[in-house]
């Protein structure tokens, strides 16, 4: 239900966008015709050619009709206005024969632009305009033999001029598609309207300064004759201006305006394309000044987009990779942190290493000789370990070990510092601690340890203490709590002794 609803909705849509292609191809004709360039009454830029192929590019082949009802038209208008008598039988089959040529023309070149190029962005593609121009110039072949063909086979050519009507009509139909293509798909492309003053003034600057100069060139004051046919060149650097500062769609309608010009003077006989011994020279120079003047521009405008587009790929690839190099970074960092961290812990216990021990030591002997402050130094170590190892197993003497870690922590300021210093070995540096503070808290930490049991155990230490004499480094420190707890492994052990200097 809903498709047939759809379907029955198009009709009437698909009937007036043919009779839009066709009205659109009729005064495109009769604009072109107007131009023709006597004494042959040529067409050097045939605009509906590029009509016809833009119509079956954005509404699809459905559209065919209008070109073929266009193209008849306008033969036949064309024919009644050169003749200015009335149009026979033959000459309508001549037309309708035209027309089909067209037709055919129209759709053989949406199909292989499609197909082998894309119309995505086409002018913004500084390939595609090359492959663009090359299908199109393949395509356009179609027209002109069939209506050239048809016009001599039917008489109303001579055949002798076989060859340069056919060469016109051909180019005439590819200047039609390369100029008005552009113009009509680039003109979604066309930039937004400048808001800031000089950006406005350079949109008004460069179009004025193209038709100045265009006009100059093409109409006068100055009267160019033949023989200055490469003064035509002349408004290039305009157009070049323009396809570095505007997109495609601008360059596309710079450029029209430019054949548009050239176009209406060679027809009214002025400018430097007028040849007055052969007309067909003329149309040829006017048709390759047009094409080659065009598609140079939208070339280069399409090169400045890609560069655009690159340079802005480029910045956001810049912008991506910066971040990622942060992030990077911080998980470095963050990582680095975490391993200096491990450096210096012992797994075990989670207290600090033996390194992390040294390092805190010399800073804190540091302190204490600057600003004449005590510091102590407990070492300690489990008495008879090995015997619990054996008796409970290394697991169970892990579990002992941790917690003396825990009992040590417990005991101590924060501003303490507790280590293991080796394996059932522990230190606990004590900053701002005299001897006979040392003293106490060693005690107290002998004795809770005495009174914890163990698997049922109590598990003992002996305590050796060391208080920073004056001119005393930190090894000699070390040495002497170590002097001492070796004192108190020999008197029992489960004791505290202090060292004396
Ligand atoms: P002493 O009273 O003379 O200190 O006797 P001890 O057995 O404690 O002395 P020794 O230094 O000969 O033995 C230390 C023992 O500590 C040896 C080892 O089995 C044990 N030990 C050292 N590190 C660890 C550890 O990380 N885990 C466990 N479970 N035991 C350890
Ligand atoms: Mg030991
Ligand atoms: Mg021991």
């Amino acid at each position: 239900m809903e498709y047939l609803y759809v379907h029955k909705n198009l009709v009437p849509i698909n009937c007036l966008l043919t009779v839009v292609l066709a009205i659109a191809y009729f005064l495109a004709g009769w604009l072109g015709l107007s131009f023709a360039i006597p004494p042959g009454y040529a067409t050097a830029v045939w605009p509906p050619s590029g009509i016809a192929l833009v119509g079956i590019l954005w509404w699809g082949q459905r559209v065919w009709l209008g070109i073929w009802l266009g193209s008849f038209l306008v033969n036949v208008w064309g024919s009644l206005t050169t003749s200015q008598t009335e149009i026979s039988v033959a000459g309508l089959a001549i037309a309708a024969t035209i027309a089909f040529g067209s037709t055919l023309q129209a759709l053989l070149g949406a199909l292989l632009l499609k197909r082998w190029v894309g119309v995505d962005r086409l002018f913004e593609r500084g390939g595609a305009i090359l492959r663009f121009a090359m299908i199109e110039a393949l395509s356009c072949l179609l027209a002109s033999t069939w209506g050239v063909t048809s016009l001599c086979l039917a008489g109303a050519v001579d055949w002798t001029l076989y060859f340069d009507s056919w060469r016109t009509w051909w180019l005439g139909d590819l200047m039609g598609v390369v100029v008005i293509t552009p113009v009509l798909l680039g003109w979604r492309a066309l930039p937004h309207l400048p808001r800031q003053p000089w950006r406005i003034a350079e949109t008004v600057g460069s179009t004025v300064l193209l038709v100045v100069i265009s006009v100059l060139v093409f109409l006068g004051p100055l009267p160019l004759s033949e023989n200055d046919a490469p003064l035509a060149f002349m408004p290039l650097p305009c157009l070049v201006w323009i396809a570095f500062r505007f997109q495609p769609g601008g360059v596309a309608l710079a450029a029209s305006f430019l054949s548009a010009i050239a176009v209406f003077a060679t027809s009214h006989g002025t400018g430097p394309f007028v040849h007055q011994v052969a007309t067909g020279e003329s149309i040829f120079l006017l048709q390759t000044f047009t094409g080659l003047s065009t598609l140079t521009s939208l070339t280069l405008a399409a090169a400045v987009v890609g560069q655009k587009q690159a340079e802005e790929k480029l910045l956001k690839l810049n912008a991506e990779l910066e971040q990622r190099v942060h992030e990077r970074t911080a998980q470095l960092q963050e990582l680095a942190q975490e391993l200096e961290v491990q450096s210096l812990t012992d797994a075990l216990t989670d207290l600090g290493n033996r390194r992390a021990f040294q390092r805190k030591l010399t800073e804190e002997v540091q302190r204490a000789v600057r600003y004449q402050m005590p510091l102590s130094l407990l070492l300690l170590d489990v008495d008879h370990f090995k015997t619990y190892n054996d008796a409970f197993g290394h697991s169970a003497g892990d579990a002992v070990l941790k917690e003396l870690g825990l009992l040590l922590r417990q005991h101590s300021r924060t501003t303490d510092f507790p280590a293991r210093y080796g394996g059932e070995e522990f230190a606990l540096l004590l900053p701002h601690t005299d001897k006979a503070g040392a003293l106490i808290l060693a005690e107290r930490i002998r004795q809770v340890v005495a009174a914890t049991l163990w698997r049922y155990r109590a598990v003992t230490v002996s305590i050796g203490a060391m208080t920073l004499a004056k001119n005393m480094d930190s090894t000699v420190l070390i040495d002497q709590a170590d002097r001492a707890l070796y004192e108190a492994k020999r008197c029992g052990r489960n004791c505290v002794v202090s060292a004396t200097e």
